[in-house]
């Protein structure tokens, strides 16, 4: 028996291999810091893509704005000006999803390059109710954990995602949670913090 068997017995049935937990962490938190674009084996999924998100897109992303059809955005709620929000249609999915792919993929916006569902699996967040295919690819992830650093990384994740949720579960998404959660401090995060650059959404901004 694996050490990722021993951790998820019977969690899912057909599971996805998430890869090494540190390694994973590592690359995760580079994509949070804006140094690394998130690198999902998403093999045809388009989930989050027709998961009714408001898709943030800060000023400074010209290319992505250069892009999207001027109507299709919208100013992002209690950010400055300039901050937009891409919506989505009455089938909860992004305008720019087009024949099952993204038509603006070599431009799409930061938050997308940067939204990874296996965070939900790497810290126990739960994914919202009004998501249940991103929850559903959520809990298939498995992550392996070949040495004691592996495991103690997660745990500390789980114990920082924990925190996170009991202070601010009611202000973020649930990917704004986990963002959080992996850019958490216990020294430096007593206080809460101004939303993750890597959330999708822009702070407090809920559907
Ligand atoms: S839900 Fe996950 S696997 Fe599916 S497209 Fe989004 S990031 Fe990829
Ligand atoms: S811009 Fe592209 S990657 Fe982002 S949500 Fe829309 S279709 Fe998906």
């Amino acid at each position: 028996m694996t050490e990722s068997q021993r951790r998820y017995p019977g969690s899912v049935d057909e599971p996805l291999a998430a890869g090494r937990f540190s390694a994973w962490l590592d690359d995760m938190r580079a994509a949070i810091r804006g140094e690394r674009e998130a690198d999902v084996p998403c093999a045809g999924c388009t989930a989050c893509c027709q998961a009714s998100q408001f898709i943030h897109v800060e000023p400074d992303e010209t290319d992505a704005l250069d892009h999207i059809p001027a109507e299709l955005l919208f100013p992002a709620p209690r950010l400055p000006a300039g901050h937009k929000v891409l919506g989505y249609d009455e089938h909860g999915r992004c305008p720019m999803l087009v024949d099952g792919g993204c038509s603006i993929y070599e431009h799409r916006p930061r938050a997308c390059r940067t939204y990874d569902c296996r965070i939900f699996a790497a810290t126990g967040i739960e994914v919202e109710e009004a998501q249940p295919e991103v929850a559903a690819r959520a809990r298939r992830w498995v992550f392996t954990f070949e040495t004691k650093e592996d495991t103690a990384l997660y745990d500390a994740l789980r114990a920082a995602a924990r925190h996170v949720v009991e202070r601010d579960g009611s202000s973020l998404t649930a990917n704004g949670l986990a963002v959080r959660a992996l850019s958490f401090e216990p020294d430096r995060d007593s206080e809460a913090t101004p939303a993750p650059r890597a959330d999708r959404t822009p702070p407090r901004t809920r559907r």
